[in-house]
């Protein structure tokens, strides 16, 4: 199943004829940005997925480009993102880190605040003369809460797939900041259910700017594969229901520019795309001293 958030936080199911409003079948619901009705449904998905079905099959499709989507998150308790998870991507980046600080794979965290609707505008702040670059990447969405599971049972944890954009900006300080302004974690299209996941390990990543291909690869060349990833985090901290981890991206980022059109395809998940323009009013530049 395809399921999605759009117009007023609405909850579709997507198909190749449009999404169909199953809002009515999702217990609590309520049109408002704060409620936790998606982080429910995340957790009760398999017992809420017959009624999902029955209305489903009661409404008509509404073409797609008569919806607006919103990421296929509301209200995530955090974002925890793999760094260093692919060897072309771990190279190409052991230039710019002499000592070597990032080459290991780690686990880190983007503010929920920075998702970005597909579709939507990454808006880029004055970072003087750094990089902001692209990484197109597998995301994980949470349903069942997983704390110290082992990886044999990891999967089990796991409601679905969707795309995600980690927006960075290069160079020093604390990752949290650099991958966290407001719009720099493009999510969607869609959430894809596990089941319809044939092997998560095999899907086909590309993301193109103004219609050059920047970024190529699969997930059959992650380091770290994604039961273990979500193993090794569980033990860190719980991941809850609704909860998005990003899986790391492949070889081949770069700068992206005020006025550039970035499309990122997800194998057998979607294409979720994203405008570039400049932040008005500037956000604070990297350094700045507050008071
Ligand atoms: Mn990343």
């Amino acid at each position: 199943m395809k399921l999605c958030l759009f117009d007023r936080w609405r909850v579709g199911i997507v198909g190749d004829d449009g999404v169909r409003d199953v809002t009515s079948a999702v217990p609590g619901h309520e049109p408002d940005p704060t409620s936790a009705f998606w982080v429910r449904l995340c957790r009760d998905f398999e017992q809420l997925r017959p009624r999902l079905e029955a209305v489903a099959a009661e409404v008509r499709p509404v073409p797609l480009d008569q919806v607006t989507l919103a990421p296929p998150a509301l209200n995530p308790s955090k974002i925890v993102a793999a760094a260093s998870n692919y060897g072309d991507h771990v190279q190409e980046m052991a230039p710019r880190v002499p000592d070597g600080w990032m080459l290991d794979f780690d686990t880190f965290l983007k503010a929920p605040s920075s998702l970005l609707a597909p579709g939507g505008t990454i808006e880029l702040p004055d970072v003087g003369d750094r990089e902001i670059h692209h990484e197109v990447e597998l995301a994980v969405v949470i349903g069942r809460r997983a704390r110290d599971v082992d990886e044999a049972d990891a999967l089990d944890h796991v409601l679905g797939y969707t795309g995600l954009m980690d927006t960075t900006v290069r160079g020093g300080g604390d990752r949290s900041r650099r991958k966290s302004y407001d719009t720099f974690t493009p999510l969607g299209p869609w959430v894809v259910t596990r089941d319809e996941v044939a092997d998560p390990h095999d899907v086909d990543l590309e993301l193109l700017v103004n219609g050059q291909t920047r970024q190529s690869a699969n997930t059959n060349h992650l380091l770290v594969t994604i039961p273990a990833m979500l193993a090794h985090a569980s033990r860190i901290l719980t991941l809850h229901p609704g909860d998005i981890f990003a899986t790391g991206t492949p070889a081949g980022v770069g700068p992206i520019v005020p006025g550039d059109e970035i499309v990122a395809r997800v194998g057998g998940v979607g294409t979720l795309t994203a405008s570039v323009r400049a932040r008005t009013p500037q956000a604070v530049a990297a350094g700045h001293r507050p008071g």
